[in-house]
């Protein structure tokens, strides 16, 4: 399979479409190593993981460049990798301890004793997005691995340059390259891997989620699924307005929009928004495209060329349905690649794709509202539910409206912090996604199955026969 280069449209990367055969092979492989690893113990699985992160830093620059390559952005790209070599590191330090086995504790029943132990899944399948290709192909295989797990991986096609120097550090990491595969393909090989695996970690749309979701149910597995949001931010009446458009440029503009807690809503109180409106639109107008100089500028290109289609067509709608531009509002071909403008939205309205579908773009929509109810009616009023902000001066309110809105991580006072907190647990609501918290203590409990080893300590049990 060719794959095209994000900056300059050009096919340049073979894809190596590894066949279902080879992705049964390699699973198999998988399941007989797993007992090894398993048995090993928590102190060598993290010295084996510690290793690995030492690995990543020593390729770092190919990693960063091959990310690079892949999604045409580059200060995203190292930090890419460096998130990635600090969440092994933070879950090796984390991971003994959420997993710790409990002393035995009397039952309830006074004669009964119950020892809690678990096993982890053999096989755990990851199957990931273009948007941060290494981090997400790797952000739940890690506390796998880590809980006792082979884990597979099937990274996005449009974006697997870098899958090459991270094999390079797998191989140089020997404990881990026989529990730790990647099989490179389209969604075909997803659903091979589906086949192969006793649970599932998805990240990617809401419409490949539900298909995934499908197939898990049918082999009867569990599946983690992580999808798309259009994440709201309400703006109150008492708001900062430079520290909520400061968070709000940065928070819908990051990655290009191409991230899914990007916030593409915006409800903001009528009484502040002339000033808020007219400073965010300064700010946004003031990001550049990293073209030509891929290491200048704050906006990359549209990673995936189907989304172009899909940015277009929703803006098409918006304009024709009377939505108007403060700044951007366009597509641009820039040397074969596509750059969106950096876009703010008003005169939008619910009948609109804009304002009801995922965008994944640097595209912002602003509604004025009367009140706060208002706000997170309009808020509520989404099929999606992954996070959003409040921006308000009075913690009260700001905790009140929290509370009420549908959606897993909420920022206040600030953006997307979901993506830097580890610790904060959160579920997806609605069609967002499914299953338990990827952060916190939750998330490698994911990962194990929980057992009881309950012991009589030597009275007969008042329920045998008596004959
Ligand atoms: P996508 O759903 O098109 O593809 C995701 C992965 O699924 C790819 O690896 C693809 O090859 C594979 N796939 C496709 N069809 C399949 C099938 N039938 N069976 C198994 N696998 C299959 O998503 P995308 O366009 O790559 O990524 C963008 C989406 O990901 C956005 O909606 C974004 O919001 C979402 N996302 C969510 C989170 C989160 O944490 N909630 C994080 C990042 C991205």
């Amino acid at each position: 399979m060719k794959i095209r280069n994000p900056r300059t449209g050009r096919l340049d990367f073979n894809l190596n479409e590894v066949s279902l055969d080879e992705v049964a092979h390699l699973a198999a492989n998988l399941r007989a190593s797993q007992p090894l690893w398993w048995q090993l113990g928590m102190a060598a699985r993290v010295k084996a993981m510690q290793d690995f992160a030492e690995q990543l830093a020593v390729h770092r620059e190919a990693l960063v460049a091959a990310v690079a390559e892949d999604t045409g952005r580059w200060s995203e790209s190292e930090l890419e990798v460096d998130v990635t070599i600090s969440t092994i590191q933070r879950w090796c330090k984390d991971a003994p301890e959420l997993l710790a086995e409990a002393p035995p504790r009397k039952a309830q029943i006074p004669f009964l004793e119950i020892q809690p132990s678990y096993l982890p899944f053999e096989v755990v399948g990851v199957i990931s997005p273009w948007n941060f290709p290494l981090l997400l192909s790797l952000v739940d295989a890690i506390p796998a691995l880590l809980a006792g797990c082979a884990v597979v991986i099937k990274p996005s096609e449009v974006t697997s340059r870098f899958v090459a120097p991270l094999q390079e550090a797998i191989r140089a990491t020997p404990a881990l390259a026989a529990v730790l595969q990647i099989v490179t393909g389209a969604g075909e090989t997803g659903q091979a891997v589906i086949q192969h695996v006793d649970t599932l970690c998805f990240t990617g749309s809401v419409a490949t989620g539900r298909r995934v979701g499908e197939l898990c149910a049918q082999q009867f597995i569990p599946a983690f699924l992580e999808l798309g949001g259009k994440d709201a931010a309400i703006v109150c009446d008492d708001a900062d307005i430079e520290v909520a458009t400061s968070a709000l440029c940065w928070g819908s503009m990051v990655n290009a929009g191409q991230s899914c807690m990007s916030l593409e809503r915006i409800y903001v109180h009528e009484c502040i928004a002339d000033a808020f409106i007219s400073r965010l639109v300064e700010k946004v107008k003031k990001l550049r495209h990293n073209y030509p100089d891929i290491r200048v500028g704050e906006i990359g290109p549209v990673i995936s060329d189907k989304q172009v289609a899909v940015i277009r067509q929703q803006l098409d709608d918006a304009f024709e349905k009377g939505a108007r531009a403060l700044c951007g509002g366009q597509v641009l071909e820039l040397g074969g690649g596509f750059y969106c403008e950096p876009t703010v939205l008003d005169q939008v309205s619910n009948n609109m794709q804009i304002v009801t579908e995922e965008t994944f773009a640097a595209i912002v929509v602003v509604q004025r509202v009367q009140s706060n109810d208002e706000a997170v009616r309009l808020a509520n009023d989404s099929k999606y539910g992954l996070s959003a902000a409040v921006f308000s001066q009075d913690l009260a309110n700001a905790y009140r409206i929290s509370a009420t809105l549908k959606a897993g991580g909420i920022s206040i006072n600030d953006a997307s912090l979901t993506g830097f907190v580890h610790e904060a647990e959160k579920q997806s609501f609605q069609c967002s996604g499914m299953g338990g918290s990827r952060m916190g203590a939750e998330s490698i409990r994911r990962f194990i199955r929980k057992k009881s080893f309950i012991r009589n300590t030597g009275v007969p049990s008042p329920w045998w026969f008596k004959a």
